[in-house]
């Protein structure tokens, strides 16, 4: 089952069809490609289901975060806010390695996340020879 939602760019006006490949939550804002401004969910009456699709090399799918993905996402984070200014996690955290860990236990398989068409054909369908 397939969800198409359309996305509008509150910046540049951009509309993009994005489509969500499982039953789950998606995120009300994305960022836009074409300006890199803030798109919103719009038309939520529009949202249409299908369970079969075409999907481009250039669309955008959702899919559930991969554990991966989420340990890239945490040990970037943690290496920004290591001695940030704004929150400085070596005041609340011994080493990196726990704060990863600890931020580790906030994964969840239905977070949403964004990535291209042809990600999501090379790693999401099964390959039919
Ligand atoms: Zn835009």
């Amino acid at each position: 089952m397939y969800t198409v939602m359309i996305y509008k760019c509150e910046d540049c006006g951009k509309d993009e069809l994005i489509i969500n490949s499982r039953i789950g939550v998606t995120p009300f804002a994305v960022n836009c490609t074409l300006c890199d401004g803030t798109m919103y969910h719009v038309h939520w009456d529009k949202d249409c289901e299908t369970e079969s699709i075409e999907i481009d090399d250039d669309d955008r799918v959702f899919v559930g975060m991969t554990i991966d993905v989420f340990k890239k996402i945490v040990v970037e984070r943690v290496n920004i806010f290591w001695y940030s200014a704004i929150y400085q996690m070596s005041n609340d955290y011994k080493t990196k390695k726990e704060a990863i860990e600890s931020l580790m236990k906030e994964y969840d398989p239905e977070t949403p996340n964004i990535i291209s068409g042809k990600e999501y054909k090379e790693n999401y369908v099964d390959k039919i020879l």
